[in-house]
This record gives C-alpha cells, structure tokens and sequence, in this order.
C-alpha cells in the first residue's frame, strides 16, 4: 500500500484555500512603501485622504485581506501554544541544558512545526511593526 497517495479531503480543500488566498496576495500591490510615505501626512484628526488606482486584482486582496490575517494570526497563535517545549526528561550529561521535545508533537526542540513559523516569519522586512507614537 502506498501511503503516499492517501490524502484527506478537508487537507486537500483546506490547502486549496490556502493557495488561493497565497495566489491572491502575491498578484495585489504592496502597500509598504506607500504606507510609509502615507504616514507622513495623518493629519490632526488621525488620517490621511487617499486617492489611488486600485486594480482588480487589489480589490480582490483588500475585500478578504484583513479576515484573511485574523485567520492566519489565530493560526500561528493556536500553534504556539500547541507546540512547546518542555523537558524531556531523562539522564542528560550537560543540566544547564536539558534536551526539549515538543509538547504537542515529541520532535525535538525545536519542531518542524515552531521552525516553519519562525521560518516564515523571522526573515520577511514586512513583519517589522512601525515604532508607535
Ligand atoms: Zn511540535
């Protein structure tokens, strides 16, 4: 039996839309450099007029993009707390530095699961969070 052909139809619809919404956001416009052009002009009230072009294919990421980054920050959050670590107990001949495996999937610490959400958001310049006022 090959256990490489078996797939779960709500994987299947689940990664589906997952692509879609990656197809989505990679053909819209970012809005990073805009952004911070823009935030130069919030005037007293705490705003700033804009006037753009947005295409059709902006529209389509701005109409789902802010449930969109609710879901997925809901997402990486529930892994999180779904994957930490936690001594793994056992004789160990350095203590300062006890061997951690995941609570959640037993990987060692760290698991493939916490690696690729750092992976995914450790290196992108767009996680950087503007400095408050
Ligand atoms: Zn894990």
């Amino acid at each position: 039996m090959n256990t490489d052909r078996l797939e779960d139809p709500q994987r299947q619809r689940l990664r589906e839309h997952l692509e879609a919404i990656l197809i989505r956001s990679e053909k819209a416009t970012s809005w990073h450099d805009e952004a911070a052009r823009l935030r130069g002009l919030v005037n007293h009230e705490g705003y700033v007029p804009v006037r753009t072009r947005l295409a059709g294919v902006d529209l389509d990421f701005l109409a789902g993009a802010r449930e969109d980054l609710l879901r997925f920050s809901e997402l990486g959050l529930r892994l999180l707390d779904l994957h930490q670590p936690r001594d793994a107990g056992g004789i160990t001949s350095d203590a300062a530095h006890p061997i951690l495996r995941c609570r959640s999937c037993m990987w060692r610490w760290p698991c493939p699961t916490f690696r690729a959400i750092s992976d995914s958001f450790s290196a992108s310049p767009e996680t950087v969070l503007p400095e408050s006022a």
